[in-house]
C-alpha cells in the first residue's frame, strides 16, 4: 500500500469562487505559502454573478487587473424606472445616475463571473505560481484546540480527496427549445441539491492509490459557497429567513422594441410582477424575473422549489407579460438559471480565528443589488492582509478578531437593505395614494437612490478597534462581537476634525495629486497597491511656510528615530519600506520647491539606485488632467495632518503633525517588535 501523503501549508483555501480567489490573491501578493482547492474540474465559464461595484473595481485595480475588468465590462451609467401610469400603461417614470457622481473614479459595471475568475487566476499565477487544484475536496477537518494560540503551530488537519475528472465535472448543459445546447447555472443553484455528500460517497469507490492526502494548516478559509461544507464541520449556522421569491435569470441577446434595453431598468408592471434589465458585454442583456409561486413552480412556503418546472421559456414568458405592450424575444441564449432567495447571515465568521468563513458561506441574499460577488470578494479583501501579516510575524493574532466585527456588520447591513429593497422591488405598484398595500414609486426611487451609495461599497465604515483609531466602544461592536484587541484605556483616538473629508474606518477616496519629481498626475489610490504594506501619509500643508517646514522636519525626525514604528516593526536586514511606506503630500506651488526641500526620509538614497522619487507629491494643477484639490476634498487646513492607511486602503488614524509619536503608539498596540 502506498503511504498516505502528508504535508504542511500556511493557508488552505476551500473553494475557488470570487471569495476564495480574492484570498489567494492576497496570499500571492504577500508571498504566503498557500493551497487553494475546488471540487469542480473547471471554473465558471459564463453566467452567474455579473455586477462590479465601484469599490470592487478600485480593489481590482489595487491588485493589478482592474483595467482588464474596466475595459471588458459594460459600464452602467443610468437607471431607468418604468411603472404603470394611471391607465395601467407601462411608462418610464424616472431616470437616475447609476453611480452617484463623484463617488469613485470607477462606475458600476457588469461582466460575468467567469471573466472575473480568469483575471484572478492569471494574476495569482503570475505573481506566485499558485494554481487552483481542481477536483479536490476535503473529507474531514480536525482542529487541535490546545494549539490555536501557538503562532508556530499547524492546529488544523484536513484530509483531502482527489476526484476523477468525471466526478469533478457535473453536467451543466441543457438543451433548450430551438435545439441550442446552452450552459445553465442550475447545477450550482440552490434549487439543485448540493452534491458534496454524493461526491464524497461515490468517490470512495475509486480505489486509486494517492486519492487522499493529509494536510496540516495554520489557517483555513471556507469559501465554499452557500452549501458550505466547512461551515457544517465547524458547527456554525446561518440565521435569517428563506423567502418564497424564486428568481429566473436569462442572459440573452434580446430582440425587442423596448427603448431602454441598453439601460439598467427596474420595471414594475401593474399586475404581472417585476423585471430587472441589466445590459451586459457583447450585446448580452441579463433579465432577472421574479417567478411567482402562483405559477406553480414553487413548493410549500420555505421549501425548495421544483426546478424541473423552470425553463428559459417560463422565464421569457414572464418577462414578456411584464414588458407588454413592448415585445421581447431572443435567438441567442448564453446562460440561464433560477434560484430561491434566503436572506441569512452567519452567527460567527470563524472558530478560534483559525478557520474562517467568507462569501456565500456566511451570507446569502437576493441578486437585485448585484452584491453577491462584490461583498464576497470584499470579505476576503478584509481578511487576507490580516492573516498574511500575522503569518509574517508582523502583527499580533488579536487583529484577526476584527474580521468578524468588521464584516459581519456589513453582511447584516446588506441583509437589512436587501430585505427592504426586495419587498419594494417585488411588490405591486400602488394605485394612487390611498392604496396602502401597494408600493409607492416615490418610496422605491428613494430606496434605489439611497441604496446606490450603500451598494457601491465605498461607504463601508469599520467600527472602532485597535486598527481603527476612532471614538466608540472598541470592546463591543454593532453586532455584539467582543473585539477588544489591545488596551482599551490607552487606545488612540483620531482627531477627525483635521480631515473631515476622510472618515476614519472608511476607504480613502481617490483624488489626483502630482509627483513632485516629474509633475505626473496620479490617483492617490494608485500609490496604494495591495501588497500588505501600511501607508503613512503626511500632509504638511504649504512647506514654504517656515512653521510648516519646521513641523515637517519634526515629523521626519520622529519617524526616523530608532524607537519609531519604522525601526521597531520593520524586520532588520530587509528594505526599510517593507512594512510601512511614508509619503509627503504638500500644497506649496510645485515649481517653488524641489525634492531636496524635504527631509531625507521622503527621498531615501541608495548607493545603487540613487534617490527615491516616488514619495513626495503636491496638490497642484497638472498640465493635462486638471487639479485634484486634495486638501480641499479632504478638508485639510493649513496646519496639515498625518493619516495612517491600512493595507486594504481603509483609514486607520488621523492625527496632528505636532504629535508624530502617536503613530508609534498606534502601531505598538498590535504590531510585533522586530528588534531588541
Ligand atoms: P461561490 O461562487 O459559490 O464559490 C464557491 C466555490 O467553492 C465553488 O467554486 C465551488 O465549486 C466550491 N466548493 C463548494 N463546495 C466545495 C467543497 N466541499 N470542496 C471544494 N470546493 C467546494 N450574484 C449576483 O450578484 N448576481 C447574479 O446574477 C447572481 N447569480 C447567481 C446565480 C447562481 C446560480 C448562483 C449559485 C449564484 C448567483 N449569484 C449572483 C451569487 C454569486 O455568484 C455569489 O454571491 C458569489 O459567487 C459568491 O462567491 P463565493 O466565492 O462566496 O461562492
Amino acid at each position: 500500500m502506498v503511504p498516505i501523503k502528508e504535508s504542511c501549508v500556511d493557508v488552505l483555501i476551500i473553494g475557488a469562487g470570487p471569495a476564495g480567489l480574492m484570498m489567494a490573491a492576497w496570499m500571492a501578493k504577500c508571498g504566503i505559502n498557500t493551497r487553494i482547492i475546488d471540487k469542480r474540474g473547471t471554473k465558471v465559464f459564463n453566467g452567474q454573478a455579473d455586477g462590479l461595484q465601484c469599490r470592487t473595481l478600485e480593489i481590482m485595480e489595487s491588485l493589478g487587473f482592474g483595467h482588464r475588468a474596466w475595459r471588458e465590462s459594460n459600464h452602467m451609467l443610468e437607471v431607468c424606472m418604468w411603472n404603470p401610469d394611471e391607465a395601467g400603461i407601462l411608462r418610464r417614470s424616472d431616470r437616475i445616475a447609476d453611480t452617484l457622481p463623484g463617488l469613485s473614479r470607477f462606475q458600476q459595471a457588469v461582466l460575468h463571473q467567469g471573466r472575473i475568475e480568469r483575471f484572478f487566476l492569471d494574476e495569482i499565477e503570475d505573481c506566485s505560481g499558485i494554481r487552483v487544484e481542481r477536483g479536490v475536496m476535503p473529507t474531514s477537518l480536525n482542529i487541535d484546540e490546545e494549539a490555536v494560540e501557538d503562532q508556530h503551530a499547524y492546529p488544523i488537519t484536513v484530509i483531502l480527496r482527489h476526484l476523477t475528472e468525471e466526478e469533478a465535472t457535473p453536467n451543466q448543459t441543457a438543451t433548450v427549445a430551438d435545439g441550442q445546447s446552452v450552459r445553465n447555472g442550475i447545477y450550482r443553484s440552490n434549487l439543485a441539491k448540493d452534491d458534496t455528500d454524493d461526491l464524497l460517497a461515490t468517490s470512495k469507490l475509486n480505489e486509486k492509490a494517492n486519492t487522499e492526502e493529509i494536510v496540516h494548516a495554520k489557517y483555513m478559509l471556507g469559501a465554499d459557497g452557500a452549501h458550505s461544507w466547512t461551515r457544517k464541520q465547524i458547527g456554525l449556522s446561518l440565521e435569517g429567513e428563506s423567502t418564497d421569491y424564486i428568481w429566473g435569470v436569462l442572459d440573452i441577446v434580446p430582440i425587442t422594441d423596448f427603448p431602454d434595453i441598453r439601460m439598467r431598468c427596474a420595471i414594475h408592471s401593474a399586475n404581472s410582477g417585476s423585471v430587472m434589465i441589466i445590459p451586459r458585454e457583447n450585446k448580452l442583456v441579463r433579465v432577472y424575473v421574479q417567478l411567482t409561486t402562483t405559477q406553480k413552480i414553487g413548493d410549500e412556503a420555505g421549501g425548495r422549489a421544483d426546478r424541473s418546472k423552470v425553463s428559459p421559456e417560463v422565464i421569457i414568458g414572464e418577462a414578456q407579460k411584464i414588458l407588454a405592450p413592448y415585445k421581447i424575444s431572443y435567438k441567442k441564449l448564453d446562460w440561464w438559471t433560477a434560484y430561491q432567495i434566503g436572506q441569512r447571515v452567519g452567527t460567527e465568521f470563524s472558530v478560534h480565528e483559525r478557520v474562517f468563513l467568507a462569501g456565500d458561506a456566511v451570507h446569502t441574499h437576493s441578486p437585485k443589488a448585484g452584491q453577491g460577488m462584490n461583498v464576497s470578494m470584499q470579505d476576503t479583501f478584509n481578511l487576507g492582509w490580516k492573516i498574511a501579516s500575522v503569518l509574517k510575524g508582523q502583527a499580533n493574532r488579536s487583529i484577526l478578531k476584527t474580521y468578524q466585527s468588521e464584516r459581519r456588520k456589513v453582511a447584516q447591513d446588506l441583509i437589512a437593505f436587501d430585505h427592504k429593497f426586495s419587498r419594494l422591488f417585488s411588490g405591486r405598484p400602488a394605485k394612487g395614494d390611498a392604496d396602502a398595500e401597494g408600493v409607492k414609486m416615490t418610496d422605491f426611487k428613494d430606496a434605489f437612490t439611497k441604496g446606490n451609495l450603500f451598494v457601491s461599497g465605498t461607504n463601508v465604515d469599520y467600527g472602532a478597534s485597535t486598527i481603527v483609531a476612532k471614538a466608540g466602544d472598541a470592546s463591543v461592536q454593532g453586532d455584539g462581537t467582543d473585539v477588544l484587541v489591545g488596551d482599551e484605556k490607552n487606545r488612540l483616538i483620531s482627531n477627525q476634525e483635521l480631515a473631515p473629508g476622510l472618515v476614519v474606518g472608511k476607504r480613502i477616496p481617490s483624488v489626483k495629486i502630482l509627483s513632485q519629481a516629474d509633475a505626473r498626475p496620479w490617483h492617490l489610490q494608485e500609490l496604494l497597491p495591495s501588497n500588505g504594506r501600511w501607508r503613512v501619509l503626511v500632509f504638511p500643508g504649504d512647506v514654504q511656510s517656515q512653521a510648516q517646514a519646521a513641523q515637517l522636519i519634526d515629523v521626519a525626525n520622529s519617524f526616523d528615530a530608532s524607537n519609531s514604528f519604522v525601526y521597531c516593526f520593520t524586520p532588520a536586514g530587509g528594505p526599510i519600506d517593507a512594512v510601512f511606506e511614508i509619503f509627503a503630500i504638500h500644497r506649496a506651488p510645485r515649481t517653488a520647491v524641489t525634492i531636496f526641500d524635504f527631509p531625507s526620509i521622503f527621498r531615501r538614497f541608495s548607493e545603487t539606485d540613487g534617490y527615491d522619487y516616488d514619495k513626495i507629491y503636491v496638490d497642484d494643477i497638472s498640465y493635462h488632467e486638471g487639479h485634484g484639490k486634495i486638501y480641499e476634498e479632504f478638508g485639510i487646513a493649513e496646519h496639515g495632518c498625518i493619516v495612517v492607511v491600512r493595507p486594504d486602503q481603509h483609514v486607520s488614524y488621523i492625527g496632528s503633525l505636532s504629535e508624530p509619536a502617536a503613530v508609534t503608539q498606534f502601531f505598538s498596540a498590535f504590531m510585533v517588535p522586530q528588534m531588541e
